[in-house]
């Protein structure tokens, strides 16, 4: 048990059991052909525990956001070749998404899912927010556990919600303050600093009354956004910022930026600024890049942030789909202590201590019974 969730060895013994396992497959793929399969190999060392113990085992995903009915299009059978290199007698069901009732969370539909199945695994952390049939059907039913993977999630990802090395600081950057909202509040009750980079900063910026020419913001979280500042935390905002001038010519600006300028990334002081606090912190959490860092341009904020990731002694966790890209993208990624699998299910995670998915695996019924 980890946090009253069951693990992989409060099933017993697996031996001769069929085991139905929920598993992450949604990989990219071009013209037919898998372009990343680090989810297919992220669920092996479950897929392997549980073969290894004799269980025969079936998988299933789903794929892209084929919305009910059958396209061949999103059908898993890639992945079904890839699986059967890596894992060769692990069956996988096709899409899950084919059916209407895995997203409207059918229970007639989870239960054809787990007929002749003795026992159920989710290890798909990623759609464990989701209250979908073969997320939360399941485990009312089969005796259940979480796989390896999501139970990695679990530990590290409620670690940080409750009982942080400090100091413990968040890093957070993207687009939208308004995706984030939910998790900047969370946050801000459990971090001694937040960090505040990427478009999301020139919201702040307005809030405190600074100009910041035609860079994004949300006009309608300017009030959020001053009623965050007001609480007393410590929220370190970047002390320059790169971008384009009115003439479109690459520049480098203070706080406040003139009449038509645009902020792309945080500048030179603001990140080694950042790098400094992550260079003390003992835990850190980093969601959403510094700029927009798939302009070469603009991508020294983030490259910055991302190398004293790697570098700090602290304990690193970062999590969403673009941090974990850029960290990939200068190959940083398997320098920082855990790289989350899911972007929105780690957010809300760290926001409410709890997902669908997991309360599900709490209610299961025993196996031993
Ligand atoms: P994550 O997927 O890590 O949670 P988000 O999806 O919230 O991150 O945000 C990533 C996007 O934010 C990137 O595409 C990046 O280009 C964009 N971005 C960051 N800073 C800026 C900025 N100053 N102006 C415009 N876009 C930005
Ligand atoms: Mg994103």
């Amino acid at each position: 048990m980890i946090r009253g969730i069951p693990t992989l060895d409060d099933l017993g013994d697996v031996s001769g059991k069929r085991v139905f396992v929920r598993a992450d497959f949604n990989v990219p793929i071009e013209d037919g052909r898998i372009t990343d399969d680090f989810r297919i190999r992220a669920a092996l060392p479950t897929l392997n525990w549980l073969r290894e113990r004799g269980a025969s085992v079936a998988c299933a995903t789903h794929l892209g956001r084929p919305k009910g009915t059958p396209n061949p299009k999103y059908s898993v059978a890639p992945i079904r070749e890839r699986l059967a290199e890596l894992a060769p007698d692990v069956e996988l069901l096709e899409n899950l998404r084919f059916d209407p009732g895995e997203e409207a969370n059918s229970a007639e539909f989870a239960a054809t899912l787990t007929e002749g199945f003795d026992l159920y695994v989710n290890d798909a952390f990623g759609a464990s927010h989701r209250a979908h049939a073969s997320i939360v059907g399941p485990p009312k039913t089969l005796p259940s556990a979480m796989g390896l993977l999501l139970a990695k999630e679990v530990e590290v990802l409620l670690g940080l919600r409750n009982d942080p090395k400090r100091p413990f600081v968040a890093v957070l950057g993207g687009a939208k303050i308004s995706d984030k909202l939910g998790v900047v509040e969370a946050l801000l009750d459990v971090v001694d600093a937040l960090v505040v980079g990427g478009a999301m900063c020139f919201t702040f910026f307005a809030a405190q009354g600074r100009p910041i020419g035609d860079s994004l913001w949300e006009p309608d979280q300017v009030e959020t956004c001053r009623r965050l500042l007001q609480q007393g935390k410590t929220i370190h905002l970047p002390e320059d910022i790169t971008g384009v001038d009115a003439n479109g010519n690459y520049a480098t600006f203070g706080t406040r930026l003139p009449d038509g300028a645009k902020g792309f990334d945080i500048g030179p002081g603001s990140a080694a600024a950042f790098s400094d606090i992550i260079m003390d912190a003992r835990t850190v959490f980093w969601n959403g890049p510094m700029g927009m860092f798939e302009d070469e341009r603009f991508a020294s904020g983030t490259r910055t942030v991302a190398q004293a990731m790697a570098d700090t002694k602290a304990f690193t966790v970062v999590g969403g789909g673009d941090s974990a890209a850029a960290l990939a993208q200068f190959r940083l990624d398997t320098d920082v202590d855990h790289v989350s699998t899911g972007g929105g299910a780690s957010l809300e995670l760290l926001e409410l201590g709890d997902l669908p998915g997991l309360a599900a695996l709490r209610g299961a019924p025993n196996a031993h019974d």
